[in-house]
């Protein structure tokens, strides 16, 4: 069967297991020669993609769910979303969530994703506090801070080349309602997005909208959302009656892959203006449920189709603290005259690196997140943007990649490849992203 990941690029011939009982996985690992693990194919490009893909989807129960303590240990199939339903109702909230619910928790491991709060939280693995892993010989690992470490953090944004996660136990963060007071600022230019993400630190979540294809001194127009989890007494005396009520809204969803030419430099060009100004304040404040304020995508089932058949790529990079100005200004600079730039973009802050995972991507910095449809001279173009991102010391986030060259990877992640290899079990685990960047 033809099978993508959510960008829909690269689009490949592969064939797809998913099994409910551990004793049925561990079979089906010791006679398959070589495969990919895959969660729910969230990654945009070819990070859970090879012929033979092992799906941990129907490998899905949560195991238990201790509120005192705030701890839930689950299978690693288990949605993000399947958890949210359950521990919101009762006061609780994910450390760090990405921007979509649909992933698994073997997918926010295997990439050690990242959420609003990196600056203050850190990644998914700060919070993680030990998982099982089915490793090459077969054998169940429990995996820990301090209980086979080395194995803990390798497969934390080890993409899934270490072995197969089974279950995951991590803490999650208590909340007062399901609502989060959202302040949401426009910012003229990057220099004032830039100032207001460093004045907003003490925010828990801070991210911002971007507009790629401003120029001089609108360049980097953007709006930022900083946000809080809301406590009662913010909340209308309405929502105080369930304050712990999910206000889940029926989808949209885009029924077909739009036509080439509907996605364009004029589509994107409107979307930016309605956007920035459908704000008329400079600053608006507001109490709104955290879907919106986490999961705005989310409220569109398949939006990946807008981006036509031929599919799109996520290009996010980040470039250290130092050299983020400089970086952005050039990259920005560049996308605009390309007239190539896409409506979804997203800045961040990072805080500090997790140095202890060699494959996990945040370092301390800005990140910026830009979709760009498969067209003619888009692949030419991110090439040119590598050069920028490797001369200013950043790197290019391995959950969206499908087309950076392996010395670049190895020079951006001051990797090794025959080092780095030995600690993989790649004749068992592997993929077409590893195949592209380690073979
Ligand atoms: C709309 C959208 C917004 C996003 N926003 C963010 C964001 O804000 N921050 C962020 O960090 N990411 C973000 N992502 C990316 C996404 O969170 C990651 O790609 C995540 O890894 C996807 O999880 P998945 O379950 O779909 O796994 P897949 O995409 O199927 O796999 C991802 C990787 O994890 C490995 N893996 C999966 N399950 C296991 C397992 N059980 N054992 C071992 N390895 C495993 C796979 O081999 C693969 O290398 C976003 C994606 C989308 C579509």
């Amino acid at each position: 069967m033809k099978i993508a990941n959510w960008g829909n690029y690269p689009m490949v011939e592969g064939n797809i297991t998913s099994l409910e009982f551990e004793d049925e996985i561990r079979h089906y690992a010791a006679q398959q020669h070589s495969f990919t693990i895959r969660g729910n194919g969230r990654s945009y490009g070819d990070s859970s993609l090879d012929t033979h893909i092992f799906s941990t989807l129907k490998f899905n129960k949560i195991l238990s769910f201790d509120t005192e303590k705030g701890i839930i240990c689950c299978q690693s199939g288990v949605l993000l979303s399947e958890i949210l339903a359950l521990i919101v109702p009762r006061g609780f909230f994910l450390p760090v969530t990405p921007g979509t619910k649909f992933i698994t928790v073997g997918g926010a491991i295997g990439a050690d994703v990242h959420g609003k709060n990196h600056h203050k939280d850190g990644c998914f693995s700060a919070h993680l506090i030990d998982f099982e892993l089915l490793n090459a010989n077969n054998e169940i690992i429990k995996c820990s801070k301090t209980e086979n470490a080395d194995l803990f953090w390798l497969t934390c944004g080890g993409m899934g080349l270490t072995g197969i996660i089974l279950s995951a136990t991590f803490g999650l963060k208590k909340i007062a309602t399901a609502y989060i007071r959202q302040e949401s600022i426009k910012a003229r230019n990057l220099d004032e997005i830039m100032d207001l993400f460093e004045d907003s630190q003490d925010w828990t979540y801070t991210m911002a909208w971007l507009d790629c294809l401003q120029k001089g001194k609108s360049l980097g127009r953007s709006v930022m959302m900083r946000g809080e989890h809301a406590e009662i007494e913010e909340i209308s005396e309405q929502k105080k009656a369930r304050p712990l009520a999910l206000d889940i809204k029926p989808k949209l969803a885009i029924p077909f892959y739009f036509p080439n030419f509907a996605l364009n430099t004029f589509s994107v060009k409107s979307f930016n203006f309605l956007y920035y100004h459908k704000q008329f304040t400079k600053q608006s404040n507001q109490i709104i449920p955290y879907e919106p304020f986490f999961y705005p995508l989310d409220a569109i089932y398949h939006w990946n189709r807008m981006y036509g058949k031929n599919g799109f790529t996520q290009y996010q990079f980040v470039l250290p603290k130092e050299s983020s100005k400089e970086g952005l200004e050039h990259i920005l600079r560049r996308i605009s005259k390309s007239g190539q730039g896409s409506f979804l973009v997203v800045l961040k802050l990072f805080g500090k690196a997790n140095l202890l995972s060699p494959l996990s991507f945040p370092i301390e910095g800005y990140t910026l997140a830009l979709d760009f449809k498969i067209q003619k001279g888009i692949f030419e173009l991110l090439d040119e943007l590598d050069k920028i991102v490797l001369d200013l010391g950043g790197r290019l986030y391995l959950a969206k990649d499908a087309r950076m060259k392996a010395n670049f990877f190895l020079q951006t992640y001051q990797l090794d490849k025959q080092n780095i290899n030995k600690h993989f079990s790649r004749s068992k685990f592997d993929s077409l992203q590893a195949k592209r960047l380690l073979d």
